[in-house]
């Protein structure tokens, strides 16, 4: 896959639409979108089909609903594409499914993980809850200053787990390089890659082994489906795709259907989150109510000169400090929003606003800011409009505060 000449937004447009999911047997032509096939009884010829289909790989053949349908296989397929070096693509029915798959496909009791301390918050529960009861120890690394070898000395690591950027704060970490440690010492590398896509950063051209994405954010981009997806190197696919059907993780073709309508369009969506982001947090920047913000793509950030050797594009989600001011003072700014909605996820089309504590979900760091941090999704509203809205939510906030 990695000579494949096309360019990424190409690939976007055509990704999986094999004519064998598009088409009928003997019939010329075909529709543009694979279809849905809901199922899950697959009926077999006679008893000699039926064992031969039990004894062979089960890999995009119609064995049994569990195993999936061809809305769900070319979806998967249309994301091994976007990511040259990978092997091949499972499917959960979250994005905390995908990440916690993946890291039991690679860790067994005795082992070490390092995680990153800008880890998203229910990827540390799994790792403080799920990985401690079966004997798998977690040690958590600073972001941007990970000095890795110092962990080396306390015995081998199994595997390592990055976020970049990092949940919450946006830190940038280097990629190729602690790929290339990783790779130096026969340590897996495997990163939550949901803020950029694959199209923005192509994981594994960076080094990475597999690449996790919540699906839920940019892929479904509507803010109306959960999934999760693990695209894995040919050195972890079958380790990947064998943990994915012991759980017995799959997709419900529906929710297929509409994150491939989402995907095609991710081109167009991602360059307007990027831009009404971009408006929105140079705005912000020059606020006198607003001590940082926190966004890869403002040489601020810890990490941007990271970010601009590696990334291809920012997106939507990025936080701002306040300058003082307490719990009530930042209510009073997000309460009041017109345009922004009050809740958890993004990636969606539509803009949010939410309080963040980092603080509370850091141990190998400690954060320190000057007052409360809100963290925004700018969806693709016009920005002039989301600016007007904050301009008045920082004034409710100075009156406040
Ligand atoms: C939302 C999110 C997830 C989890 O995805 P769900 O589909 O909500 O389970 C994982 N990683 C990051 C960075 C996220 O923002």
């Amino acid at each position: 896959m990695s000579d494949d000449p096309r360019k990424p937004l190409t690939k976007l447009v055509q990704a999986g639409r094999k004519p064998e999911w598009t088409g009928m047997p003997g019939q010329p032509g075909g529709i543009v979108s694979p279809p849905v096939w809901r199922a899950s009884t697959i009926l077999y010829d006679d008893v000699a089909h039926l064992r031969k289909a039990a004894g062979s790989s089960t890999h995009e053949r119609l064995f049994y609903g569990r195993k999936g349908t061809p809305t769900a296989w070319s979806l998967a397929d249309a994301l091994t594409e976007m990511e040259p070096g990978a092997e091949g693509t499972m499917l959960f029915p979250s994005g905390v499914a995908a990440i916690a798959c993946a890291l039991m496909a690679v860790l067994k009791p005795g082992d070490r993980l390092l995680m990153v301390d800008s880890a998203y918050d229910p990827t540390r529960s799994f790792c403080t809850q799920m990985l401690k009861s079966h004997g798998i120890e977690t040690i958590y690394y600073d972001p941007v200053a990970p000095a890795l070898d110092a962990h080396l000395a306390d015995g081998p690591i199994r595997a390592i787990f990055l976020e970049s950027p990092g949940s919450l704060t946006f830190e940038v970490q280097d990629i190729p390089a602690i790929s290339a440690w990783a790779r130096a010492n026969g340590i897996v590398t495997l990163m939550d890659n949901t803020w950029a896509t694959p199209l923005y950063f192509p994981a594994m051209a960076h080094g990475v082994d597999i690449a996790i994405l919540a699906c839920t954010k940019y892929i479904v981009g509507h803010s109306d489906v959960m999934m999760g997806s693990v695209t894995a190197n040919a050195q972890w696919f079958g380790k990947v795709r064998q943990t994915a059907y012991l759980f017995g993780q799959m997709v419900s073709p529906d929710d297929a259907w509409l994150a491939a309508r989402g995907l095609r369009t991710l081109g167009v969506r991602l360059a307007q989150h990027r831009d009404g982001a971009l408006a929105v947090a140079r705005w912000l920047k020059d606020q006198p109510e607003v001590a940082r913000v926190l966004h890869p793509a403002l040489p601020d950030c810890p990490g941007h000169d990271l970010w601009r050797r590696d990334f291809s594009g920012s997106t939507g989600l990025f936080s701002f400090v306040l300058d003082g001011g307490d719990e009530a003072a930042r209510a009073a700014l997000i309460d009041g929003l017109a345009h922004f909605g009050i809740g958890y996820s993004w990636g969606g089309f539509e803009s949010l606003a939410l309080p963040v504590d980092p603080a509370r979900y850091r141990t190998a760091t400690r954060w320190a800011a000057e007052g409360p941090a809100v963290r925004l999704h700018i969806g693709l509203e016009d920005p002039a409009d989301l600016i007007a809205d904050l301009a008045a939510g920082l004034a409710r906030y100075r009156a406040a505060a």
